[in-house]
């Protein structure tokens, strides 16, 4: 089977260990109103490529990435989840190391094929509460929460990922309520907090998408050191 590419970085650096192949596969079910890749996540483009393709074009660079590996990305991969899980049987075979980047929005059999091959599950928590992570994204984050425990009760290595939005993810409900579900976990996972920017508001207005995040500030240095303060407070650990 071929599954649908936007766009290939073969050189990265933030998502993952060390240099790493980074595929940005087409399409995503969840509708993040700060989300920097519309045009990946709704815009319907790419180049079909095969398991073998993939790897062919890993192997090119092979030598690079020999402390890193490859990403899954998006979009959100597990959309494409037997495209990645065949892609993932192949590149384990040939020992290349495996990151997802996911939302965990997904058909749970495609994570619990993947449990015993991926390395790294990097796994983004768009909001804590139900109510804004309804506002923000158009999807409840029961699912999402239900497949981290999940996920996280399978003793997966996994890093969690949030995005502080001033004024929306960094209110002190919020970020208590992220601890609480943290805390939850059978085995407690790092956290790495990303800063909102509005560096993809481009993308969408050229794709004729209203961006209803209009007039919220990037998140600076403090808002971000603000939110790890009230986080540690409750005994979350951070990923360095
Ligand atoms: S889950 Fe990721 S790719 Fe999908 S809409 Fe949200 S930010 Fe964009």
């Amino acid at each position: 089977m071929k599954g649908l590419i936007n766009s290939i970085e073969p050189f990265g650096t933030v998502d993952g260990p060390g240099i790493r192949m980074v595929l940005f596969l087409t399409g995503c079910p969840v509708k993040c109103q700060f989300c920097h890749n519309p045009e990946i996540a709704w815009g319907g483009k790419g180049q079909h490529y095969s398991p073998q393709q993939v790897l062919d074009k890993y192997n090119r660079n092979k030598s690079f990435y020999r402390k890193g590996g490859l990403t899954f990305s998006g979009g959100e991969p597990l959309f494409q989840g037997e495209f990645v899980y065949q892609c993932v049987q192949l590149l384990k075979e040939n020992k290349v190391h495996v990151t997802i980047d996911t939302s965990l929005y997904c058909d749970e059999q495609w994570m619990e094929k993947l449990i015993p091959d991926v390395d790294l599950w990097m796994v983004s928590i768009k909001a804590a509460t139900a109510e804004l992570h309804q506002k923000l994204t158009g999807r409840d984050n029961a699912t999402i929460i239900n497949n981290i425990s999940k996920l996280n009760r399978s003793r997966a290595n996994m890093l969690i990922r949030h995005v502080i939005i001033p004024g929306y993810t960094n209110t002190e409900e919020e970020l208590l309520k992220l601890a609480e579900i943290l805390k939850k976990l059978p085995f407690t996972p790092t956290l790495e907090l990303l800063p909102y920017h509005t560096l993809g508001l481009h993308k969408w207005k050229s794709m004729g998408l209203t961006y209803r995040l209009a007039g919220v500030p990037d998140a600076n240095v403090k808002d971000i050191e603000r939110a790890k303060v009230i986080l540690a407070r409750q005994g979350v650990a951070f990923h360095s």
